[in-house]
Parts: structure tokens; C-alpha cells; sequence
């Protein structure tokens, strides 16, 4: 018998089988192709054989691991945990009962619920007590297994959807290498085909926007490509019905796009190709419809099924075309979804409003969202108080394949999760509840030093420059200005002048915007006062890296001169004013003490420095407040403090 042929019906791997062999006393040596029939008999019995003791050695430990309750596994499984982790979920990747885990921890001095997160010391910790090796699951580990499931759990959601399926406009996404003109396509595109522009709404970057060619409604997911959205691009590509990929004329195909092509048919996603910047000295349509060629991707008029538009972003050339194009290939892919169903959709956008709470967009995919609706989105719960439009107008109904902002959720929702109506109220209430209570818990031994907590703060810039060159210059000289308290963070980089995009997006990451000989339009002026969102305009790159530095040294200097006296976490906000804001906290780490500074800690950057001038504990005023307890605090100082934040206390030495 076939080697292979043997391994098959083991129901293992050939490399498995050999490396078995010889344990089980089989010499066959280890590329033998052919087994002597009269061996295969007994290498299938030592096989049964060697699974039988295992099942009973296992079945044994179980009973073992029954019976002995809080001793160790006799054998320690390895499992790998994210940061930070909820308690209900570190009981379910240990598989062990969550009750087990809860009283493992409060036996470490940690009293939590179940819907609390803990650190990763922490967990690693419990674990490591409860017998399990462990391991820290990277953030790209974590990202990719999430979206793995978000994705099934869609796609799940999707097949059920049967009944009275409508054609439903197309979802697109705009993909390509970096430069090659997707804001810029995404711009002309918004600009002379947005849906009921007449009726006077202005345009608001949700993150996807709907225009209208002849009369049908097209979706644009309105992310551009930049390295920041990385993960956005797979999963546009995930809530995307089809895919225009960009391509300079003058450039040709570049690493980025050669990926994207690889990601649209792994994906089996219908594409248009754009060739972009025709109106370019240098564009040269015939060498890219080549270069396509040779990667298999053959253009229609050579023979091949690729759908190609010449365009001028820049000019507007091409713009129906390429727009007619999309409709023609949706025609022929037949997109559909039932717009009876409870709604179903994915988050595209998300974040909290300083007015609105948390705020999120989501992508329709199936169903009507409709204003009053109860939605679970990953382990976040809310009801629909408001929707609105990309245009910023209410709308009471959200059909298949329309973007829509939505406020009521009781949290922040995370970008790629699913959304989904629920209609069990009784559980939606316990749901809402807990996911109140979801906070994160201090550490339980810290293995960081202060030196090296200190190294994760950053403070985040979005940087925008005229061209390519003198962004390099840039970051180049930012990474050598980089202190070792702070750091400067670049969370996003382009090029060109400074737009709504880069206000909204500054915005949510409480970022400052440096722009390098680039312009910046009243309206967006307007917009980045009405967010506070802080601009920062050069002319020279020396000036520009003078200021940062000293932006760097102001963040750092009150480490050197103050000393920290505890942490709170802030629970709650009283009273807000221009310069002053009454709040209410838990003291995590050390001691409050009245009339000291506070460093205002939010996602790990430093967001600034207030005072704190009065204190309370009981509606007392009091001079000092100790760990575990809870207090009011008088905070004086620009710096706006919200729920959550963690307010490091300072005394100055001297
Ligand atoms: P992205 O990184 O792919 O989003 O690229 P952008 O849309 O930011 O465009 C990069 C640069 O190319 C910008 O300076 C645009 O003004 C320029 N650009 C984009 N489209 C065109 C076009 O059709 N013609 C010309 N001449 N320039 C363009």
C-alpha cells in the first residue's frame, strides 16, 4: 500500500505517519513510498492500539481533574490570550467554568464581574495557577481571528436571508497603492454625483457615502487606503459588493496593487480596474492594460473579462463611465438582500461624541435598521435613538446597502463588528447592564517599570505634507527628536491639503494635525474649530521640528520635577465648564491629595495636565483619599476630562 494512501486512512498526515512509525517500533525508514501489505495490518492495530490508551489515559485525567477540582491539569495545555481580556472570555478559551476562574482570581485579591476586563499579567496569572501555559496573542493575531469570525458570523447571517430578496444597490470599495488617486476618485465622484444634493444637506464623512447615476443609488465606502486602514481595506473588501482598483496611468502597477489583486480574487470580489491620471504627463494606458496582462488580470478589449476606465480623477474625466461600469458589472453579479428582515449590517466607523456619546456608522448588508430598533453589536447593546444620513439629515429607516450614523448605543462600538436587531427585551436589558459595567480592572502585579509604561505614551500627530519627499524628510527627523518619556505618534500620513477626513479622524484620536506647505480651506478651518482640533501649518521643516520638540519636552518635564502619588480612574462627570469640571472617581493606584496636578491619561496618550483644587470623599472635603475608595474632585484647567480617563496625581517635589 501507498504510503499516503495509509496515512489517509489513519486520518493523519504523511510527515505525522513517519514520525510515528518509529515510536510504535515500525522501521520503514523515512521516505519509503510502498508498506508491505502484511505491515500495514499491524501499523493500523498499533495505531488503534496507541489511540485507545490515550483515550483512557485522558479519560482518566479527566476523572482525576474531576475529583481533585482545584488541583492542576496533569497535563498543562498551551492557550494564548489577548490584552486585555474579559473574564468571561478567559474562562472560555481555558475551557474552564467561569466560576473557577472568578474565584481564582478573588483568591489573588482581584473581585471582578464577569464582564470585566483584566490585563494580561493578570490572566496570564490565573492561568498559569489554573495549569495552562500561556502566551500573549498579538494584536494582529487578535485582529485577524476576529475578523475571521465577524466574517463567518455575516456570512451566516446572510445565507438565512431567503425570503423576498430585492436587488439592492452595490457596496463599493476603492482600493490601490498609495497615491495612485483613491481620495481624489473618491472626491469627484462625491462631488458631482451625491444623491439629492438640491435638498441642501451637507455631505459628513460617516465613512461611506450614496451617489445616484442614472437614477440608481450607488454605496461608496469613503475609507481611503492609507497605511492607518490597513485592516479597514480587508474588511471593506468583506462589506464591499464589488471593487474599483486604482491605477495610476503614469506609474503602472505597483507591490500595493499587485495585492489588492490578490485580495479581490481570494475574496472572489467582482473589480473594475480605474487607470487613473490620464491627464498625466507620462500616463500611458497601453502599458498598464500590459502590466495587467502579465498578472492574469487580462482587460476586456485584449481579450480578458477585466472591465477597464480611463480617468482623470483630477479633471473628472471618466467619472460616468466608470460609474456606468459599476452598475453594469452589479447588474451582472445580482446583488440582492430582503429589506424585510431585522436588520443586519457591519460597523464601518466608530467613536464617541463629546455631545452624542457613542456614535457609529453602519453599513446596512440586509434588512431595514429602523429608529427604536434594540441592536447587539459584538458585546455592545443600545436602541436606535437617531440615525442620519451621510448628508447629516434624521432618517427614520436604513434599507439594504445605506450607510447610516446611529447614537443610543451604551458603548463604544468596535469598527468590523456585525450589528444585529434583537428583539428578546428581557435580555437586551441584562445585555445593556453588563455592558455598563465593562471596565478595565488595574493590574494585579505590574511586571512593567514606570520607564518602560512610560514609553507607550505617545503624542499623536497626523501629518500631511505637499509631497512625497518632504513627508520622508519629516518622519525621518521626527524619529530623532522622540523623547524618552513621549514619543510623537504619526496615526495617519498624506498628502495633499488638509481635508474633512483628516479633521474628523484627528478628532477621534484626539490628534493635532501638522500640515507641511499644505493648504487648508475655510470650511475645514470652521469644521477643526467646531471639534477643537488643533492645526499646526509650516512653511520650514526646522520650525515645524522645533515646535514638536518642544510640544515633547512640555508632556515630559513635569515627570522629572513631580511625583506621582496615585491614579484614578474617572467614573463619572458632574458639572462641566469652560475651565472647570466637577468629577468622580475611583482611586486605582496610591493616593489622591488635594491641591496637586493631574496628568489626564486617555488610551495611553497624554491628553494634558489640570489642577486639582478641591476634594471630596462623602460630600466632605477632604485632604486625601486612598486606594479603593471613591471621591469628587474640582479640576481647573483646559484639558476636558471624560468617562473613563485616568488622572495620574502629581506632587511637586519641591
Ligand atoms: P491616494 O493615496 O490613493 O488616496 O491618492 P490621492 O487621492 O491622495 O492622490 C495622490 C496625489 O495624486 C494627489 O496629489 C492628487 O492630487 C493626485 N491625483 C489624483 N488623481 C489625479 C489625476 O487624475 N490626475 C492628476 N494629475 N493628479 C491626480
Amino acid at each position: 500500500m501507498n504510503a499516503t494512501a495509509l496515512a489517509r486512512k489513519l486520518k493523519i498526515t504523511t510527515a505525522e505517519l513517519f514520525e510515528t512509525l518509529p515510536r510504535l517500533g515500525f522501521d520503514i525508514g523515512a521516505r519509503a513510498i510502498k508498506i508491505d501489505d502484511r505491515l500495514v495490518d499491524k501499523i493500523i492495530k498499533a495505531f488503534e492500539d496507541e489511540k485507545r490508551k490515550k483515550q483512557q489515559l485522558e479519560s482518566q485525567s479527566r476523572i482525576k481533574e474531576i475529583k481533585l477540582d482545584k488541583e492542576k491539569p496533569l497535563v498543562e495545555e498551551k492557550v494564548k490570550l489577548p490584552e486585555p481580556i474579559i473574564v468571561r472570555e478567559l474562562a472560555e478559551r481555558l475551557g474552564v467554568p467561569l466560576v473557577k476562574v472568578m474565584a481564582e482570581l478573588m483568591k489573588n485579591g482581584v473581585i471582578v464581574s464577569l464582564n470585566e476586563k483584566i490585563d494580561y499579567e493578570t490572566a496570564a496569572i490565573i492561568s498559569e495557577d489554573l495549569g495552562y501555559q500561556v502566551e500573549k496573542q498579538s494584536a494582529e493575531e487578535k485582529e485577524s481571528e476576529s475578523e475571521a469570525s465577524e466574517s463567518q458570523q455575516l456570512k451566516e447571517l446572510l445565507s438565512q436571508d431567503k425570503d423576498n430578496l430585492q436587488p439592492k444597490p452595490p457596496v463599493v470599495v476603492v482600493m490601490g497603492h498609495v497615491d495612485h488617486g483613491k481620495t481624489k476618485l473618491l472626491d469627484a465622484i462625491r462631488k458631482t454625483n451625491v444623491m439629492d444634493q438640491e435638498s441642501g444637506g451637507i455631505t459628513q464623512h460617516i465613512g461611506a457615502y450614496q451617489v445616484k447615476e442614472k437614477d440608481r443609488p450607488i454605496t461608496f465606502i469613503d475609507t481611503p487606503g492609507h497605511e492607518a486602514f490597513k485592516s479597514m481595506r480587508s474588511r471593506g473588501s468583506r462589506v464591499a459588493d464589488l471593487a474599483i482598483v486604482v491605477v495610476a496611468a503614469d506609474e503602472g502597477l505597483k507591490p500595493q496593487t499587485i495585492e489588492v489583486f490578490e485580495l479581490v480574487q481570494r475574496e472572489k470580489l467582482p473589480f473594475i480596474v480605474a487607470i487613473n491620471k490620464i491627464d498625466k504627463e507620462g500616463a500611458d494606458i497601453e502599458r498598464v492594460k500590459k502590466e495587467l496582462t502579465e498578472i492574469n488580470v487580462v482587460p476586456e478589449e485584449w481579450g480578458g473579462k477585466t472591465i477597464c476606465v480611463p480617468i482623470s480623477a483630477k479633471l473628472g474625466q471618466g467619472i460616468t463611465e466608470l460609474l456606468d461600469m459599476v452598475l453594469l458589472l452589479a447588474d451582472l453579479s445580482n446583488f440582492q438582500a430582503s429589506p424585510d428582515r431585522p436588520a443586519i449590517g457591519t460597523i464601518i466607523e466608530s467613536h464617541i461624541d463629546k455631545g452624542e456619546g457613542p456614535v457609529a456608522t453602519v453599513l446596512i448588508s440586509a434588512g431595514t435598521l429602523k429608529t427604536g430598533d434594540f441592536v447587539e453589536i459584538g458585546k455592545v447593546f443600545g436602541k436606535i435613538r437617531v440615525m442620519k444620513d451621510f448628508q447629516g439629515r434624521n432618517v427614520n429607516e436604513a434599507p439594504p446597502s445605506m450607510p447610516v450614523k446611529i447614537l443610543g448605543l451604551k458603548c463604544v462600538a468596535a469598527v468590523g463588528d456585525v450589528l444585529k436587531v434583537i428583539s428578546d427585551k428581557r435580555l437586551l436589558k441584562q445585555k445593556m447592564r453588563e455592558c455598563r459595567l465593562i471596565r478595565v480592572k488595574p493590574s494585579l502585579t505590574s511586571k512593567k517599570t514606570e520607564e518602560e509604561k512610560e514609553q507607550t505614551l505617545g503624542y499623536p500627530i497626523i501629518l500631511k505634507a505637499d509631497v512625497l519627499g518632504s513627508q520622508g524628510a519629516i518622519i525621518e527627523s521626527l524619529a530623532k527628536i522622540n523623547k524618552p518619556g513621549v514619543t510623537i505618534k504619526i496615526i495617519k500620513k498624506g498628502l495633499g491639503a488638509i481635508n474633512e477626513v483628516d479633521i474628523e479622524e484627528a478628532f477621534a484620536a484626539k490628534a493635532a494635525i501638522i500640515g507641511f506647505h499644505v493648504k487648508i480651506l475655510p470650511t475645514v478651518e470652521k469644521l477643526a474649530k467646531e471639534k477643537n482640533v488643533e492645526i499646526k501649518l509650516y512653511e520650514v521643516i526646522y520650525k515645524l521640528l522645533e515646535d514638536l520638540e518642544q510640544k515633547l519636552i512640555e508632556l515630559t518635564k513635569p515627570e522629572i520635577i513631580r511625583e506621582e502619588l496615585g491614579k484614578i480612574k474617572i467614573l463619572k462627570i458632574f458639572r462641566k465648564t469652560k475651565n472647570e469640571q466637577i468629577v468622580g472617581g475611583k482611586v486605582m493606584v496610591g493616593k489622591v491629595i488635594n491641591n496637586t496636578k493631574v496628568k489626564i491619561i486617555r488610551n495611553d496618550e497624554i491628553i494634558g495636565f489640570n489642577d486639582l483644587v478641591q476634594l471630596q470623599s462623602g460630600r466632605q472635603d477632604v485632604n486625601e483619599v486612598i486606594i479603593g475608595q471613591e471621591c469628587g474632585l474640582k479640576i481647573i484647567g483646559k484639558n476636558i476630562i471624560e468617562e473613563g480617563d485616568i488622572l495620574e496625581i502629581y506632587q511637586e517635589k519641591n
